[in-house]
């Protein structure tokens, strides 16, 4: 037997085992039900990734519900591409929060303005996928309490898939989740003194 032939065939019997494997997985993966997805960290691909995995379920046609706990300065992509998509509801929260404003009364009532809407979601059946981006910064701040939240995510209809978006995210939320990535921050072009673009950073 050539060389070649022996390590042909130890890939293919490496191979076979890591078959082995993943199929045996598969098998004890059986249970039915919606999760929660938790994207966290230092680096970018958060907000992007649960938009794309939004987009992702509406190829099959399911409906999304979205709000964005930090209203930016600009109106993003993602808004202006989601917003009359008739199988999304989209909020962006009220006059509150921003990077700019300091007035922390006016952000609680956005906060709890927009919690409202999301609690309404929590309860509805008819949604099949959640985001709630960046409000992991509403219990961070302390705009809103965290109990509630986690009681409402626990109750929620049995399919439905919620992702929470946000650098830090309270170890409550983390407690329950099913999924968490942690997006880390290796390099971002902004360091380089790249000024931020239409398309990849809103
Ligand atoms: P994206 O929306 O691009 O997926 P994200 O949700 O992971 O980013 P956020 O913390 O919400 O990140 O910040 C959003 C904005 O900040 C984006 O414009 C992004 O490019 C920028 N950003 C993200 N991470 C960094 C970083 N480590 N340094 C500088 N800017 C960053
Ligand atoms: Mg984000």
């Amino acid at each position: 037997m050539s060389i070649d032939q022996i390590e042909q065939d130890k890939h293919k019997a490496r191979l076979a085992k890591k078959k082995e494997v993943v199929d045996a997985r598969i098998a004890k993966a059986t249970e039915e039900r919606g999760v929660l997805i938790l994207l966290k960290g230092n680096g970018k691909g958060k907000s992007s990734s649960a938009f794309g995995t939004m987009a992702r379920s509406l190829g099959h046609n399911q409906k999304a519900g979205v709000i964005q706990f930090i209203k930016g300065r600009r109106s993003t992509g993602e808004h202006l591409f989601f917003k009359d998509h008739p199988q999304v509801d989209f909020h962006v929260m009220g006059h509150g929060f921003t990077w700019e404003t300091q007035d922390k009364s006016q952000d609680i009532e956005a906060a709890q303005q927009a919690w409202a809407i999301a609690e309404k979601m929590l309860k509805d059946p008819s949604y099949d996928i959640l985001i709630f981006d960046e409000m992991s910064y509403m219990f961070k701040y302390k705009y809103l309490p965290v109990e509630p939240v986690i009681e409402a995510l626990q109750n929620r209809p049995k399919h439905q898939n919620v992702m929470i978006t946000g650098r830090t995210m309270h170890r409550d939320l983390q407690e329950i989740a099913d999924t968490i990535s942690d997006v880390q921050d290796e390099k971002h072009a902004f360091r380089q003194g790249v000024k931020a673009q239409p398309g990849i950073e809103w």
